[in-house]
C-alpha cells in the first residue's frame, strides 16, 4: 500500500497574509508530494511498505537513509497541515492551556521558549510541542526531517504541535527574516486539533 499526498483541508490562499499562497503550493504540491513519492520508492518491493508512518518512524533506526528522510517529510508535513487553519491563532483553551501553564508558567513564556527552539535550530528542521511518556509538555527541535517519534531522537515524545523552518517554508515572503515568520506563524496554529491530539 503505497503512501499518498494528503489534500490541504483548506485552500492554498487561506493563510495569507501569514503564509502566502505560492508557498502553500510549492511546500505542499512539490515538496511534500516529493517526500511521498520518494518514501514509496524507497520501501517498493520491501515488507515494511504495509506499515503505518508512524510505526516506521518508532523504529526508524533499522530504515536506511532515504526512509528516514522522505518518511519523516510526509509524516511532518501531514501533521504540519492540520495544525493549522484560517481564522484561527488565539490561544488553547481547557486541558490543553493548563498542561501548557503547568509547563511553561504561562502561554507567552511557551511562546518564547518555542519561537527560541525554533529560531534556534541551525540550518533545516522542526520546532515541536510534545507530550512525553508521562503525558507532560516539552518544547524540543529536530534537524532535517526528524521529528520526536524517531527513535533516533534525542528527546521522544508524541508530536502535537510542529513548526516547519527550513527556508522552502518560508523564503518567498520572508527571506532571511526566520523570526519574522515564527511570530507571524501562531496566527494560524488550529488549537482545536493541537488539543485533539493532547487528548
Ligand atoms: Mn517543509
Amino acid at each position: 500500500m503505497a503512501f499518498t499526498l494528503p489534500a490541504l483541508p483548506y485552500a492554498a490562499n487561506a493563510l495569507e497574509p501569514h503564509i502566502d499562497a505560492r508557498t502553500m503550493e510549492i511546500h505542499h504540491g512539490k515538496h511534500h508530494n516529493a517526500y511521498v513519492t520518494n518514501l514509496n520508492n524507497a520501501l517498493a518491493g520491501k515488507p515494511e511498505e504495509s506499515q503505518s508512518i508512524e510505526e516506521i518512524c518508532k523504529n526508524i533506526s533499522k530504515f536506511p537513509m532515504p526512509v528516514r528522510n522522505n518518511g519523516g517529510g510526509h509524516y511532518n508535513h501531514s501533521l504540519f497541515w492540520t495544525i493549522m487553519a484560517p481564522n484561527a491563532g488565539g490561544a488553547p483553551k481547557g486541558s490543553l492551556a493548563d498542561a501548557i501553564n503547568s509547563a511553561f508558567g504561562t502561554f507567552d513564556e511557551f511562546k518564547t521558549k518555542f519561537n527560541t527552539a525554533a529560531t534556534g535550530r541551525f540550518g533545516s528542521g522542526w520546532a515541536w510541542l510534545i507530550k512525553d511518556s508521562s503525558g507532560k509538555l516539552a518544547i524540543t527541535s529536530t534537524p532535517n526531517q526528524d521529528n520526536p517519534l524517531m527513535d533516533v531522537a534525542e528527546v521522544k515524545g508524541t508530536p502535537i504541535l510542529g513548526l516547519d523552518v527550513w527556508e522552502h517554508a518560508y523564503y518567498l515572503n520572508y527571506q532571511n527574516r526566520r523570526p519574522d515568520y515564527c511570530t507571524a506563524w501562531w496566527n494560524v496554529v488550529n488549537w482545536n486539533e493541537v488539543a485533539k491530539r493532547f487528548a
